[in-house]
């Protein structure tokens, strides 16, 4: 039996370990077109601004990679030949497969105006990309950073520890509005601005101008200039789909699959960003672009792959990131609507957190510790917690579990609550009994 796994990402690395942990003599392969193979992309922000070392973005030491007894070849796989059940691999080598897992990730979505194409125009996807922007970064002095989402401010934080003047643009009139509430903003607004980035609202840029090939200035849509070396952009992602739309699998926001991750092709399945993956639970098809997720989906890919069937439950997804340096998680359902700043979904975030459905919200706390809950009828449907993360683990379990808060509804929803000291209460409560 041959497996072949496209991507050495989490997700692909993810399904090495399951399909390895059920039959110990198959052949496994990996295909990646990366040449650091399996590193931490969130950690890619740490690497900028210089809190993690290169070595340390790497989480595999070399002796798991061989325990897993499978072969890692870099190169791109070019097209899939569902009718022989074969892969070409950089336009020339032909392989088979008996079974096959795309988890090719996503990229950046591309700018599109003109100068996009001019040395200094900068994303955020690979450790390729993070290495340029440091080196873009010793000489430059200002950076425009265009999008929405955690990786536009993560470009910004990583320029501004490398002494680069910060210009943020945001198209509308505040940061991250679909996920964030006005105050979530304005708490993220005003340390970006004591940090000293300058924040531009209601801007978009309509050309990047340069000069010897590189980039000297931004125009923007209301005729000004900002002179700058380096324009870096976030506004969202694309998931790499070229092969399976290629191989006519059938795709809409991502690859489609069903619960045990397999595509309109059973003998392949796809996992992780790319993957456009159907909750049993919810009935409802979404996308992600989340390390966990990513990992439990390649992990339960494999299993099915192996022939053990495990359908892929989405547990609620959540994401500790940091928002201008300040700690902040975000879980299950928090907001609505569309970010103008970012197309579809950005890195690190989840469209389940858009799908409020009908709750209340309940919030407290100030400036540098904030809590936001969305109160169901008996249970809490989504949380945002900024700063102190002490209800972060607590408000997981609570929203991934679905357990009952009838008791402390009334509680958070009345006008003087405390919110957390009525949730560490309940907290205290539950564990008791359980
Ligand atoms: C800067 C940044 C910050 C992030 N921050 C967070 C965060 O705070 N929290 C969070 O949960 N998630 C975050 N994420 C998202 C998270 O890293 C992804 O959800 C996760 O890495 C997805 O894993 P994957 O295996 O699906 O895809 P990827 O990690 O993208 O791996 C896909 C691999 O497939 C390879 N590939 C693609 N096509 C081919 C081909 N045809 N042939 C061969 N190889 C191919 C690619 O080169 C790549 O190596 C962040 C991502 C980035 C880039």
């Amino acid at each position: 039996m041959r497996y072949i796994i496209i991507g050495t990402g989490v997700a692909g690395y993810a399904c090495v370990e399951a399909i390895r942990s059920i039959d110990k003599n198959c052949e496994i392969i990996m295909f990646g077109d990366d040449p650091h193979g399996y590193y931490s992309r969130p950690g890619l922000a740490y690497y900028l601004t210089g809190e993690l070392p290169n070595k340390a973005l790497f989480p595999k030491k070399r002796e798991q990679f061989m325990q897993l007894n499978f072969k890692y070849q870099i190169g791109r796989v070019t097209k899939i030949n569902r009718a022989e059940k074969k892969l070409l691999l950089d336009g020339k080598t032909q392989l088979s497969y008996d079974k096959l897992l795309i988890a090719t990730g996503a990229y950046a979505a591309a700018l599109k105006v003109t100068g996009a194409n001019l040395k200094g125009v900068v994303k955020l996807d690979h450790l390729e990309d993070a290495n340029q922007i440091l080196s873009f970064a010793k000489r430059g002095r200002t950076a425009v950073v265009v999008g929405g989402g955690i990786t536009a401010l993560e470009l910004t934080e990583g320029l501004l520890s490398r002494g680069v003047n910060v210009h943020y643009l945001l198209r509308g009139n505040r940061y991250w509005s679909n996920v964030l509430d006005e105050q979530e903003s304005r708490i993220v607004e005003g340390r970006l601005q004591a940090e000293g980035v300058t924040l531009h609202f209601h801007s978009e840029p309509v050309e990047i101008l340069g000069k010897s090939g590189k980039v000297n200035a931004v125009r923007l849509k209301d005729g000004s200039t900002i002179k700058c070396d380096i324009l870096a952009y976030a506004i969202g992602i694309q998931p790499r789909m070229e092969l399976a739309q290629d191989a006519g699998l059938n795709l809409e926001r991502g690859i489609l699959v069903n619960e045990l991750l397999q595509t309109s092709d059973p003998d392949i399945y796809a996992a992780g960003d790319v993957a456009q993956v159907y909750d049993p639970i919810t009935g409802h098809s979404v996308m992600d672009s989340l390390w966990t997720p990513a990992r439990e989906q390649g992990y339960a890919a494999g299993l099915n792959m192996a022939g053990r069937q495990k359908a892929y439950i989405k547990s609620a997804p959540f994401n500790v990131t940091r928002l201008a340096g300040l700690t902040t998680t975000i879980i299950g359902a928090v907001g609505n609507g569309r970010d103008e700043d970012v197309l579809g979904i950005a890195r690190g975030d989840s469209e389940t957190w858009r799908q409020l459905p009908d709750a209340i919200v309940a919030q407290g706390g100030f400036d540098m510790n904030h809590v936001r809950v969305l109160v169901g009828e008996k249970t809490l449907i989504g949380a945002v917690v900024m700063g102190d993360q002490t209800l972060s683990a607590p408000l997981q379990t609570i929203i991934a579990e679905k357990l009952d808060i009838s008791a402390i509804h009334d509680k958070l929803l009345s006008s003087d609550a405390k919110i957390a000291d009525v949730i560490v209460d309940y907290w205290a409560k539950h564990l008791e009994t359980a």
